[in-house]
C-alpha cells in the first residue's frame, strides 16, 4: 500500500451575504431571518412569504417584477437587498446530456455543481465545500489544498442556477429536469452540516424549490457523530461511501475510518432513523482493480451489512491523471453485484455520466486549484466547520 496521504487544509473567512455593492444577498436566508429583515424595515411578516415564493418558485431576481408588492415598497427592497447569483466562469456539456458549472464565488473560489439528466428526471450533483479535508487516495477533490466551507447561500445558489439554465421556473409538476439533489459534489457535507442543513431546509420549503426529502440523498465518508443528527434534523436519504470491508483496507482508502472505524460505522448506519425496505441506505463502492473487487470481499460485504435495510451502488473508478488505481474489470464488477444480489441487495451498477467533461464522480475539481500534493504522511480528519 502506498503510504498515507497529508492534510493541510487553509482556512480562509467565509465571505458575509452581504453584496459587494453593501446590499444583503437574501439567497440562502432561512424564513425566519428573511422575516426578521422585513420587520427590520419596518414590514409585516407575510411579505417574506411574498418574497420567498417569488424567489424559490418564480425564480426572479428583480424586484420590480414582483406584481403584488407595492411599487413603494419594491424600490425599498431594492435598495437594501439583491437577490444575487454566482458567476459561473466555465460552463460544459457533454454529448450525453449531463451539464457541469464552475461556479465561482464573491472570494474567487470556485466549486463544480453537475447536472445528470434522465429520462422523465434528473439529478443535480451539489457541492458543499471547495475541495476537500479528507484524502480518500482514489478521489481528485482530496487533492486540493485549499479548502473552505461553503455558506447556504452558495448551496443553495447552486440549485438555482441549474433551475435558471433548464427553465424550471416554475418547476412542472411532473417530468422535472431537476427532479433530485444529491450532495455528492465536492466537500464532505457532514463536515459543514450546519450549512448543508439550512441550504436543505430552504430547498426542501414545499413554497419553494419543493423538492422533498426523499429525492434529496447526502453522501458521506462516515462521519459518524453527525450521522444521526443527519437522520433527525433532515431526514433526507443517506448514502455511505464504504469502498472496503476491513479497517485496514478502509484505513487507507478512506482515511477517516481511522477516526470512526466499520463497527462505529455500521452501528450509526442500523441506527440511521426512518429506514425500512422502501426506504434504504445507500452503500457506495467504488471498484478498483485487484484492490477490493474480488468475490470475498463481496461475501464479506453482506456479512458487513446484514441486518441493514441497504443498497449497493457500485462505482466504476474514475480515473484522473495520476491517479494510483485502475477500474475493475467489468467481469470482476459483474462478479461481484451477483453475489450481492443472491443476498438480496438491489446492486445497481452506475454508470459513468459526463466523462467527456470530467463530470463523473470524483472528478470534480476547480479549475483555479491545479496544485496537485505529493501525499506521503499520515492524514487527520478535519472538521473545517466555523
Ligand atoms: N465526500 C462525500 C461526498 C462526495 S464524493 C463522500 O465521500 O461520500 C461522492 C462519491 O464519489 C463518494 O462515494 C466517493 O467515494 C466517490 N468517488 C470519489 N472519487 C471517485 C473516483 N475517482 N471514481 C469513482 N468514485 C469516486
Ligand atoms: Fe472528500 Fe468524499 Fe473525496 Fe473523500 S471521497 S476526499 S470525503 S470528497
Amino acid at each position: 500500500m502506498i503510504a498515507a496521504p497529508i492534510v493541510t487544509s487553509e482556512k480562509i473567512q467565509l465571505p458575509p451575504p452581504v453584496h459587494a455593492d453593501g446590499r444583503i444577498d437574501i439567497v440562502g436566508l432561512s424564513r425566519e431571518a428573511l422575516t426578521a429583515e422585513l420587520v427590520a424595515l419596518g414590514e409585516k411578516p407575510f411579505r417574506a412569504r411574498q418574497l420567498w415564493q417569488w424567489m424559490y418558485v418564480r425564480g426572479v431576481r428583480d424586484f420590480d417584477l414582483m406584481t403584488d408588492v407595492a411599487k413603494g415598497l419594491r424600490a425599498k427592497l431594492a435598495e437594501r437587498f439583491v437577490i444575487a447569483r454566482p458567476e459561473v466562469s466555465r460552463h460544459q456539456q457533454s454529448v450525453d446530456g449531463t451539464q457541469k458549472w464552475l461556479i465561482r464565488f464573491a472570494d474567487g473560489q470556485e466549486v463544480e455543481c453537475v447536472h445528470i439528466p434522465e429520462e422523465d428526471r434528473g439529478a443535480l450533483c451539489v457541492s458543499s465545500q471547495v475541495g476537500c479535508t479528507l484524502t480518500c487516495k482514489f478521489c481528485h477533490t482530496g487533492t486540493q489544498r485549499l479548502v473552505r466551507n461553503l455558506t447556504p447561500q452558495e448551496i443553495v445558489a447552486q440549485v438555482m442556477l441549474a433551475r435558471d439554465a433548464l427553465g424550471e421556473w416554475p418547476a412542472p409538476e411532473g417530468g422535472r429536469l431537476l427532479s433530485n439533489i444529491v450532495m455528492m459534489g465536492m466537500g464532505e457535507p457532514l463536515f459543514n452540516f450546519d450549512a448543508v442543513s439550512a441550504a436543505l431546509k430552504i430547498v426542501m420549503d414545499p413554497e419553494g424549490i419543493a423538492i422533498s426529502r426523499r429525492k434529496i440523498t447526502l453522501s458521506t465518508s462516515g462521519v459518524v457523530p453527525m450521522i444521526k443528527r443527519c437522520g433527525d434534523e433532515l431526514g433526507v436519504m443517506l448514502a455511505v461511501s464504504l469502498h472496503a470491508v476491513t479497517n485496514e483496507l478502509r484505513d487507507e482508502l478512506v482515511p477517516i475510518n481511522r477516526k470512526y472505524p466499520l463497527d462505529q460505522l455500521m452501528a450509526a448506519c442500523r441506527d440511521y432513523p426512518g429506514l425500512s425496505n422502501a426506504r434504504r441506505i445507500t452503500f457506495e463502492y467504488v471498484m478498483l482493480k485487484g484492490v477490493n473487487d474480488s468475490p470475498a470481499d463481496a461475501r464479506a460485504l453482506v456479512r458487513l451489512i446484514a441486518g441493514v435495510h441497504a443498497k449497493i451502488n457500485l462505482i466504476p473508478f474514475n480515473p484522473w491523471p495520476g491517479a494510483p488505481f485502475e477500474c475493475s474489470d467489468d467481469a470482476a464488477i459483474d462478479r461481484f453485484a451477483q453475489i450481492l444480489l443472491a443476498a438480496g441487495y438491489p446492486t445497481p451498477i452506475r454508470t459513468p455520466r459526463g466523462r467527456d467533461i470530467s463530470a463523473a464522480c470524483g472528478q470534480l475539481k476547480s479549475a483555479s486549484e491545479r496544485v496537485r500534493r505529493f501525499r506521503s504522511a499520515a492524514p487527520a480528519a478535519e472538521d473545517v466547520s466555523t
